[in-house]
């Protein structure tokens, strides 16, 4: 077989296989190794190497972009000294992810503004870059999916997938009161997550307020029971970031008083 054709082949295998970074890099790689000389194994090695580093990141960023989170935020733009109500410690032990292989949950309670979402965020994009299936969303919306779903006589499909999850963010408990049915609905998402997934919700508010939302204090009760079983709780009780940033920013472009 004369080298073109050989070439020609391989490609079309390669590509058949789909093993683009194998295909991109075969040939620098095949210089690089004949430079260094090693042998035929740890070329082959370092190709597939790159194969597979190229495809847990696209696999990762197929999570991230499944999980839908509203804007990424991570731990290392978090600033604990602006809030130093929030439990460092457990903040970063809890960024090793233990706490879903034991399918516990994380409670963020606080006031508005003081990170409770950018630290959901943050955890759920550590557990997309530890492999896991996360998705992230507002309560709001998750009681409209589920009632719109319900309409559909979809629920059952809906829940199936909620399953499949590792870990389910629920953002803002607390800011729009549910309906009936859709305070039933959130707690069937909560009483099925339970012992089988982490889920980790953010609220502005403490846990006897929680039937004003909810509604019914039976179903509050059983809701929290199920959801505190197994739970981190992190509170903040410090004033809203934002509202100390925009103070600063007025602050420096006040003019200075003489
Ligand atoms: P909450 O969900 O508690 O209302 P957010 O997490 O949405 O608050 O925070 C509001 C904004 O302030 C976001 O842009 C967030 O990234 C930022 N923020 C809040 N707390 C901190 C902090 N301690 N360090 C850095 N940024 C913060
Ligand atoms: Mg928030």
């Amino acid at each position: 077989m004369t080298a073109g054709k050989a070439t020609v082949l391989l490609e079309h295998h390669l590509k058949q296989l789909k093993l683009p970074a194998v295909l991109r890099e075969y040939g620098k790689l095949a210089q690089v190794c004949q430079a260094e000389q090693a042998d035929y194994q740890t070329y082959l090695l370092r190709l597939v190497e790159q194969e597979l580093l190229e495809r847990e990141l696209r696999a990762k960023e197929r999570r991230v972009k499944a999980a839908g989170f509203p804007v990424l935020k991570t731990l290392s733009s978090f600033d604990f000294n602006a809030q130093p109500s929030i439990n460092q410690l457990l903040v970063r032990e809890l960024m090793r992810g233990e706490y879903i292989d034991k399918r516990e949950n994380v409670l963020l309670i606080g006031n508005s503004g003081t990170g409770k979402t950018h630290l959901a965020t943050a955890l759920a994009f550590q557990a997309c870059s530890q492999g896991l299936r996360v998705r992230f969303t507002t309560v709001t919306s998750l009681v409209t999916r589920l009632l719109e779903q319900r309409e559909l006589r979809q629920l059952e499909r809906f829940h199936k997938q909620l399953e499949h999850l590792h870990l389910l963010v629920l953002d803002e408990l607390g800011y729009v009161p549910c309906s009936k049915a859709g305070a039933e609905l959130l707690f069937e998402v909560v009483s099925r997550a339970y012992e089988r997934c982490s889920l980790i919700i953010t609220t502005n508010l403490p846990f006897e307020a929680w039937t004003e939302v909810l509604g019914s204090e039976r179903l509050t009760g059983a809701l929290l029971d199920r959801l505190t079983h197994r739970v981190h709780i992190l509170e903040a009780n410090g004033t809203s970031y934002r509202l100390a940033e925009s103070r600063q920013r007025l602050k420096r472009s006040l003019p200075k008083q003489p």
